[in-house]
């Protein structure tokens, strides 16, 4: 027997285990356990600190460095009752996954005691020595010198473990020339920008009362699972996430008998574990689902603040990676695993809110509410147009080439759906302001050269890569392993700059003339309604006319990429202080670099697999057939075949390599990506065909790699 056929074996005796003590304690008990929440705020801090904190924390006022050691004071007392041994700081690094050191309480105290100490400042500011972190060149590596400095805005929580907990501490990450290191600062900075430009938007409509102006969100997640006896008999999986190799199942997603069927046990078991350790740190798991493909499953939780939603997002991640062992399985978040089905993505839904709880991109009920609606929504619909390249680059990776554009996920051209009526809407607004004839400036007859809103205006569009869906929008096409901080940072900016604009405009209108804003309004449609589609984004039909109107089609990563340097992104990301352009040029860097080096990983894996492992196979299974042959003529033919086909095979490999060498030729970096794109993939992608075929004659018995059948079905 194989290893493969032992793990299958051992799959079908598999019990799921019971790891929830769900009875004993319902959702509603645990939720929010492991996380310095209000109440437990309340309960450690004395009142004076408490409402001081919260102030900051809702964002009313800055940090308080007096209060500082109280509140760690505080902290230690809640994460010490709660078992807790050390601390962390945790932040997101532009490798996109977090990191964490961890330092315990202890001191000694020179008498062979110890005693437990955490101070104001190891709450506030932490500094790893983070020389080996991706700096896009900010940093040499001599300048090692980066701070963490807590973000008051995310909730400091608990990762409990069987053997200990450590106390974790949300924070940002900085160098020593105040540079941001990190994904969550310029998440942050986008989202003041975004704030203060909705709000002088809102001013015009009359709002006082609002304060803020901020971004929820809520990603939907979508992953596989796959038995992990099965999967780590694969290096492509354990190593690059993906399959390199496989032929496809005789049965794949054709009978649509997967999405939102009935849910195995076994998965049953991992997402019931998941939501409720979820609970427990306060991420709101509310969906669970099975998704279209073979094996692929989504999560989704309740929208929240994007900065609190991006790092949820992160411990979903994390959650996932670390409960999917104890369940036997593994946990795929590439965005395309296996060839010839759906890839993941992240759906990423979102939209603007106020303080005191108006969604912006809620139509409403009165014709008022409605200007001010179609005044965002149109601002919009401008910064997806103008800044479509920024956007596609920001979902740009390695993973997303194999996904974007293929039959299933939105294609990589920017475009928006809003569903015919809305766009219907638009399309008067852009007569709008010459056909409205109207007397005076009250607000009542002002609004009427606005048409009205229908209710329920959208229908729904998968193809789309940005969809209205009634009142938040759905940005379709991030990749399912993308840290979701970046998206969101070149959405908020982009959008903070076509309000700026807006309320530029605005302000030199008379508050309540709605004429003036119509007319407005409807030139800004005018100049960007070709970013509005309501058909099949997957067609070929629409590639075409995309190309006629003139948006960008950046279909790789090589491709999407420079749209990050040019000088209008140097502009709009310093303009609205989200970005230098030191700090914006050393991502793009960093993308550039990855992007290389997925390549560079996969080749290397792909060639160690073909000649280690599929070859050998091979070997064995030629060595039968030739001492077969002479008894029959079929065999002989098939003999001939795989004979041919092990030539082939060791040609496509040679060619690999030298893919991969001429690519490390390259003169530049750029050049090297494009080499990857032009030279190694398509190698990689002919090795593949080869491998594959052979996959399908030669011998089960001997085939090294659990097979796509066993993989996506057989858990
Ligand atoms: P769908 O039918 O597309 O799955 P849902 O209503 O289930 O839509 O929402 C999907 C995600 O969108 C969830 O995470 C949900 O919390 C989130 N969501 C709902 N309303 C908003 C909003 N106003 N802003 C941001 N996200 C939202
Ligand atoms: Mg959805």
């Amino acid at each position: 027997m194989t290893a493969r056929h032992t793990a299958i074996s051992a799959i079908a005796a598999h019990r799921v285990a019971k790891t929830q003590d769900y009875l004993e304690h319902a959702g509603a008990d645990i939720y929010g356990q492991y996380v310095f929440h209000e109440g437990a705020q309340r309960q450690y801090l004395a009142k004076p600190i408490f409402e001081k904190l919260r102030r900051t924390i809702d964002g009313h006022e800055p940090f308080d460095p007096a209060i500082v050691d109280a509140v760690a004071h505080g902290v230690k007392e809640w994460a010490m009752a709660h078992g807790a041994t050390h601390y962390t700081h945790w932040f997101v690094p532009m490798t996109g996954s977090t990191a964490e050191k961890h330092d315990s309480f202890l001191n000694p105290t020179g008498d062979g005691q110890t005693i437990a100490e955490f101070s104001g400042k190891n709450l506030v500011q932490g500094e790893p020595d983070a020389s080996s972190f991706p700096s896009g060149g900010i940093r040499a590596t001599f300048e090692a010198r980066g701070y963490t400095a807590w973000d008051v805005t995310s909730p400091i929580f608990l990762q409990v473990e069987p053997n200990g907990v450590t106390l974790t501490i949300p924070t940002a990450y900085v160098s020593f020339t105040g540079e941001a290191l990190d994904y969550k600062i310029p998440l942050l900075r986008s989202q003041e920008a975004l704030g203060r430009q909705a709000l002088r938007v809102l001013r015009w409509f009359g709002n006082t009362t609002a304060s803020r102006v901020f971004t929820n969100i809520g990603p939907e997640q979508e992953y596989f699972l796959v038995d992990r006896r099965l999967a780590e008999q694969r290096p492509d999986l354990v190593l690059t996430g993906r399959t390199l190799f496989g032929a496809p199942s005789p049965k794949g997603q054709e009978l649509e008998d997967q999405y939102f069927g009935s849910i195995r046990e076994r998965i049953l078991a991992f997402m019931m574990d998941l939501d409720r350790e979820l609970w427990r740190v306060g991420v709101p798991a509310k969906t669970r689902h099975n998704e279209v493909a073979p094996g692929q499953f989504e999560m989704a939780p309740v929208f929240e603040a994007t900065s609190v939603g991006s790092d949820h997002n992160m411990l979903v991640l994390s959650t996932m990676r670390r409960l999917a062992p104890q369940h036997g399985l593994m946990l795929l978040i590439h965005e395309k695993p296996f060839a010839g089905i759906n890839g993941s993505g992240k759906h990423n839904n979102w939209s603007m809110a106020t303080n005191d709880g108006e969604n912006l991109l809620d139509p409403g009920n009165d014709p008022h509410a409605n200007a001010q609606f179609l005044a965002f929504l149109i601002a919009i619909i401008r910064a997806v147009n103008e800044h479509a390249d920024i956007l596609r680059a920001s979902i740009a990776d390695a993973g997303q080439d194999h996904r974007l554009g293929a039959n299933e996920a939105p294609p990589a051209i920017m475009s928006i759906f809003l569903g015919s009526q809305l766009e219907d809407v638009i399309a008067q607004i852009e007569q709008g302001a010459a056909s409205a004839s109207k007397r005076g400036g009250d607000v009542e007859l002002g609004v009427t050269s606005l048409p009205v809103l229908p209710k329920d205006a959208t229908d729904r569009n998968r193809t789309s890569p940005f969809a209205f869906t009634g009142n938040k929008f759905e940005f379709r096409a991030v990749g399912s392993s993308a840290p979701i901080y970046w998206p969101q940072t070149v959405l908020n900016t982009v959008v903070a700059d076509s309000l700026s604009r807006l309320a530029d405009d605005l302000d030199k209108l008379d508050a309540g003339d709605f004429e003036g804003l119509t007319t407005i309004l409807s030139a800004i449609v005018k100049a960007n309604k070709q970013v509005l589609f309501e058909g099949n984004g997957y067609s070929e039909a629409w590639h075409a006319e995309a190309e006629r109107r003139g948006l960008p089609n950046n279909p790789t990563t090589v491709d999407a990429l420079p749209a990050l340097t040019t000088p209008k992104a140097k502009d709009v990301f310093s303009r609205l202080g989200v970005l230098s352009e030191r700090e914006l040029t050393a991502r793009a860097d960093i993308q550039w670099d990855r992007y290389i080096k997925v390549g560079e990983i996969e080749a290397s894996c792909a060639i160690d697999i073909a000649r280690s492992m599929v070859l050998p196979a091979v070997v064995t299974y030629l060595g039968r057939l030739m001492a077969a042959s002479s008894a029959s003529r079929g065999i002989n033919a098939i003999c001939e075949r795989v004979a041919g086909l092990a030539d082939s095979l060791v040609d496509a490999i040679d060619t690999l390599e030298h893919a991969q060498h001429t690519a490390h030729e390259a003169s530049s970096v750029q050049a090297e990506a494009r080499a990857v794109v032009t030279e190694v993939i398509p190698a990689q992608a002919a090795l593949r065909v080869v491998v594959d075929e052979l996959e399908t004659l030669v011998d089960d018995e001997l085939w090294p790699l659990p097979k796509y059948r066993e993989l996506l079905f057989q858990y």
